[in-house]
């Protein structure tokens, strides 16, 4: 299935220079949504994954999904604050100061083997901090699941060691 007509661009959103790549036409769109579903199901199907890892906030609404398709506990990674419970944290670059994500204490049971989800894989900084959340929480990071990849940005360089999974890119 053809995604790209359902990924909607919209230029300098959130700010100026940026090409903000919006889902909700595909969110909209059922075949397309749970066609996405179904392929990151597919891709994981008959590994060894305890659990589902999303990223706040669009990485929600696919990982949501994701964990309930592979039947799988699901795990969100929040930005700072946002949590009720005790969490551990890792902070990030970002191209003008930093970021922190958080996920609760008891979010992960050492050894454990996660798939992270998040939209747009980007510059991969967001990817690569929450990699570092499931390592230092004892986990371990069994694949990496986007919708797209922005392709031009390199995130991937930096995420070698894992296992990339994007249905587009760009
Ligand atoms: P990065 O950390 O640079 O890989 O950026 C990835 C995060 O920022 C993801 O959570 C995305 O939702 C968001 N993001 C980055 N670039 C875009 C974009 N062009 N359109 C939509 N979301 C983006």
């Amino acid at each position: 299935m053809d995604l790209q007509p359902y990924i909607r661009d919209i230029p300098d959103f959130p700010r100026p220079g940026v090409m903000f790549k919006d889902i909700t036409p595909l969110l909209q769109t059922p075949a397309a949504f749970s066609y996405v579903i179904d392929q990151m199901a597919a891709h994981y199907k008959g590994r060894a994954i305890d659990g589902v890892l999303a990223i706040e906030a669009r990485g929600f609404l696919l990982g949501a999904a994701l964990a309930y398709k592979m039947e799988k506990p699901l795990i969100p990674l929040r930005k700072r604050g946002k949590l009720p419970f005790h969490t551990v944290s890792v902070s990030y670059a970002l191209e003008y100061g930093s970021d922190t994500i958080e996920m609760h204490q008891d979010g992960l049971v050492a050894g454990h083997r996660v798939v992270i989800v998040d939209d747009v894989l980007a510059t991969g900084g967001t990817m690569g901090a929450a990699c570092r959340l499931v390592e230092q929480s004892g986990g371990k990071v069994a694949g990496l699941a986007l919708l797209m990849e922005l392709a031009f940005l390199n995130g991937r360089q930096s995420l070698a060691a894992h296992d990339i999974f994007a249905l587009l890119k760009y």
